[in-house]
């Protein structure tokens, strides 16, 4: 069995939180936001080690009020955020020595990932090499133009919505980043199995996450996050 990684990521600013507190530092169910992903990953037996991704302004205060003492024993190290999120990604990968393994990257701010989730983005990036936690759009969605109209409606049965954990073997994730680097072009990356898709011939398997597995956005996702998170504490 490869060894199994864990990037959380926590270094983001929360420019649509509308809020002084970055999003995965507000409280929720008594605890930081990030606090709830932690605990899913260390609890978690696949995982043996995380890299907790944030400001480095932060990391004395996370390490103090939230590692600490919640006794985060996997915790191999802190990364410092960078200015984008694949920044930061790449930063946590960084912080990764092993060469070979598997990688699962996870938004800090998607509090309500459980144990299952987890462990089957590790099965499917054992086999397949690059997965994500992903599940089908419910709404149906419209391609836009620039002015505001409908240009197209895309078959509903094919549409994914995203989420994290994002896993990979390591080597390709690397490869990936390096590509990325190396095409001088970074416009438009909003998750990472797109650079595996873009970068590489490895095909992205969809995992199947769940529709609470919400990611903290806008200050109307804090009471459905409440919600969840008490669900899953329950279950
Ligand atoms: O901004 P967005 O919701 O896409 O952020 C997703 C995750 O990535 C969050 O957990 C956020 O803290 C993290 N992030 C980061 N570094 C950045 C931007 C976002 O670690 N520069």
């Amino acid at each position: 069995m490869s060894r199994i990684y864990a990037i959380i990521l926590a270094g983001g600013v929360g420019r649509r939180m509308r809020s002084a507190v970055p999003k995965q530092y507000l409280p929720l169910c008594g605890a930081p936001v990030i606090a709830w992903s932690l605990m899913a990953f260390q609890k978690s037996p696949e995982i043996d080690g995380i890299v907790l991704v944030t400001a480095e302004a932060d990391t004395d205060w996370v390490k103090r009020t939230i590692t600490d003492p919640m006794h985060i024993s996997k915790l191999m190290a802190f990364a410092p955020a960078g200015k984008e999120r694949y920044d930061s990604v790449q930063n946590g990968l960084s912080a990764i020595k092993d060469e070979d393994g598997i990688v699962l990257i996870h938004d800090g701010a998607r509090p309500a990932v459980t144990e299952e989730i987890i462990a089957r983005c590790c099965a499917d990036a054992e086999e397949y090499g690059a997965c994500a936690a992903a599940m089908p759009v419910k709404d149906t969605i419209k391609v836009a133009d620039e002015n505001g109209f409908v240009r197209s409606t895309p078959d509903r049965r094919s549409l994914w919505m995203m989420q994290t954990p994002q896993a990979f073997r390591l080597p390709l994730i690397r490869e990936a980043y390096r590509k990325l680097e190396e095409s001088g072009d970074k416009s438009g990356v909003t998750d990472d199995a797109m650079l595996v898709e873009n970068f590489t011939d490895v095909k992205v398997r969809l995992t199947k996450g769940s529709y609470s597995n919400i990611k903290i956005t806008t200050p109307e996702d804090l009471p459905q996050a409440e919600i969840l998170v008490d669900r899953k504490m329950l279950s």
